[in-house]
């Protein structure tokens, strides 16, 4: 065992809490002491892609809740001003449903504030995608950063793929460099970035998807959501699998790309997500992964088995987070 790997497996009984990767959970535990709910809002907003300002017809896999997550129904999230009491447990506001700095900067402040002023939030985390955080969203999420010094804000990012055939065919509507900037812009104010990414989109191999994991090795990134296809009512993308365009991913086919994942995955990465969590009401597939915890169980026994853990194959990278506090 060389000195890397052993420093990484020590992460196991440590850092990571008895896990083979660093979760969110672990996070909140090693940061905060705690767990912490997750509360999805919808607080009303549109996307670009869908009020015709880029396209009417949304990403191809984004169901009609407009989640930057797909798959979250709209009446199954609460409103800003409705974010529950939960005893003395901290919630994190999840600005969810479709693009969530996609309104006028005023807007947004009376939103974001209302949540960071509630009494049982710990922070808020807001999805997004990259080409919308024009300078004045950027200034305003500076402002409240310095001024919110006890609670936390994250942003979401809303990439998938690094590949710009993936990125057309799933109707995405901005280039990889649009990321780049976004990702520097919010790391200037020291702002801790979320990316999403979708494992087994139609015409993906392995080696592509690895790709967009070593890529994002680059970054100074907070996490990750790794995130199952799923293939929802009322999409254009289940128009393509009933034509048998493509396939989705089998349960072992996807433990296998998972896991590749996370072993090229940065040890220093949250893994905010390694799952879909889709509405099942509107998976039509797979079918499989509407059991979400035989899925985490299989994931694990098998990471055990390989003797397999995040970082793994990392081939190191440029992280900013161990020089600058993104963590917070
Ligand atoms: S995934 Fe996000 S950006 Fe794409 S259509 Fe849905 S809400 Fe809009």
């Amino acid at each position: 065992m060389t000195e890397h790997t052993r420093n990484l497996k020590e992460n196991i009984s440590g850092l990571w809490r008895g896990k083979r990767y660093y979760s969110l959970e672990a996070f909140l535990k090693n940061q905060y002491g705690y767990r912490m709910k997750k509360v999805a809002l919808d607080a009303g907003f549109t996307c670009p892609n869908r009020d015709g300002t880029l396209d009417t017809r949304g990403c191809i896999f984004c169901s009609a809740g407009g989640s930057g997550e797909f798959a979250v129904s709209a009446d199954s999230m609460v409103s800003a001003e409705q974010i529950p009491e939960s005893g003395n447990e901290p919630l994190i506001a999840y600005f969810q449903a479709f693009t969530c700095t996609y309104a006028p900067a005023a807007h947004l402040e009376t939103l974001y504030r209302n949540a960071l002023n509630h009494p049982f939030t710990a922070g808020i985390s807001i999805a997004t995608r990259p080409d919308c955080l024009p300078e004045e969203v950027l200034t305003l999420l500076g402002r409240l950063k310095r001024e919110y010094t006890d609670k936390f804000i994250w942003i979401e990012l809303g990439l998938q793929t690094i590949h710009e055939s993936t990125a057309a065919y799933i109707r995405r509507g901005y280039a990889l460099p649009c990321f780049e900037q976004a990702v520097h812009a919010l790391h200037a104010l020291s702002i801790p970035v979320i990316v999403h990414v979708i494992l087994g989109l139609p015409g993906e191999s392995k080696s592509m998807m690895l790709q967009t994991i070593e890529y994002l090795n680059r970054f100074p990134l907070f996490g990750v959501k790794l995130q199952l296809l799923h293939v929802l009512k009322g999409t254009d993308l289940a128009l393509d699998y009933e034509k048998q365009l493509f396939q989705t991913l089998t349960l072992e086919e996807y433990l296998d790309l998972l896991i590749s994942c996370i072993e090229r995955l940065s040890p220093d990465t949250v893994l905010h997500r390694v799952t879909g969590d889709g509405a099942k009401e509107l998976l039509i597939a797979p079918i499989w992964s509407r059991d979400k915890k035989k899925v985490l169980n299989a994931l694990h026994h098998r990471m055990k088995l390989q003797d397999s853990y995040q970082g793994k194959h990392w081939k190191g990278s440029i992280h900013y987070a161990a020089e600058t506090d993104c963590h917070l």
